[in-house]
């Protein structure tokens, strides 16, 4: 199985939203990493057919996916970003809305909603209303509706915006078990979402890929780059200015702050640190 994005822009108005972007993904979960406005809702809109592309092509095992058409369609799980929920709605009810919308038969939809119902662990409240529903069920929820035609291909916009941190590791750790067999793309600017459960890490500013690699490989690139310095309390301001920094902690021995520099800070204390995902985007990104 193989989706393969060619060259792939898309302009609104002048804003270059999306430039010559070119990936192939294969089955497992890619982390689609960006701050706001990078351009991921653009693609996954275009992979999706949600949204013509100006130039470029996306291909699913060689066909074009344009001309397939509600074919491929059918083969595409879409959760977006802060989608309406039907607050009336039981969690049941809006799955059988959901499958009906799709055109899901239904003895196979009366099949997909029961086990679905258990594999994202809302069996016991499928009967209650939506309204009543903490941020992690919801969540939980608009991924079933994602999975009703068991799709080959799952798109995931922001999965745990708006989670406490005991419910986005739970969704994580949920997204990685239903990924086998499936090409998962899941868009977050939250590094943590993704830093255990990625297979590569696609990194897009400006609409454009510049990276995507494994994360091991990915922090390569800032390897005996990363340093835990002590800072004087009135220094931190000026180290925070002319470093990247993408931790400051206080502990017993003072102000510690961890940056991201191609040369070794000598006018501090300092030791080289293992690199995180966290240092890389801020390293990139700041
Ligand atoms: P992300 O999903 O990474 O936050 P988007 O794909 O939503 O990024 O946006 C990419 C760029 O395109 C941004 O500059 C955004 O302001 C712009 N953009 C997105 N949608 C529209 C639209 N419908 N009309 C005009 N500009 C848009």
């Amino acid at each position: 199985m193989i989706l393969d994005i060619q060259n792939v822009s898309k302009y609104y108005g002048k804003t270059r939203a999306l430039s010559e972007f070119t990936a192939q993904l294969t089955p497992g979960v890619y982390g689609f990493l960006g701050p706001n406005g990078a351009g991921k809702s653009t693609l996954m809109n275009i992979i999706t057919d949600n949204l013509a592309a100006d130039s470029g092509t996306i291909t699913f095992n060689g066909k074009d996916t344009v001309k397939m058409g509600k074919k491929f369609r059918d083969l595409i799980g879409y959760m977006p970003q802060q989608q309406g929920l039907y607050d009336f709605f039981t969690g049941r009810r809006f799955l059988w809305y959901m499958a009906s919308l799709k055109g899901i038969r239904k003895d196979v939809a009366k099949e997909r909603i029961d086990k679905l119902l258990e594999i994202v662990n809302l069996k016991s409240d499928a009967n209650r209303r939506i309204g009543g529903y903490s941020g992690g069920m919801k969540q939980r929820l608009l991924i079933a509706q994602a999975l009703l035609n068991d799709p080959d291909i799952l798109i995931l916009d922001e999965p745990t915006a708006g989670l406490d941190p005991k419910e986005r590791i739970r969704i994580r750790n949920f997204i990685s078990e239903i990924a086998a067999g499936k090409i998962v793309i899941l868009a977050t600017h939250v590094v943590s979402d993704i830093e255990f459960i990625a297979k590569e890490v696609m990194i897009i500013k400006n609409g454009q890929l510049i990276q995507m690699d494994t994360i091991p490989n990915l922090l390569n690139l800032i390897q005996d780059k990363v340093y835990e310095v002590y800072v004087p309390e009135n220094e931190l301001a000026e180290v925070q200015s002319r470093y990247k920094v993408s931790n400051v902690i206080q502990d017993r021995f003072g102000i510690c702050a961890r940056i991201v520099s191609g040369e070794k800070p000598e006018e501090y204390k300092c030791r080289a640190v293992t690199p995180h995902l966290e240092d890389l985007y801020i390293y990139l990104f700041d």
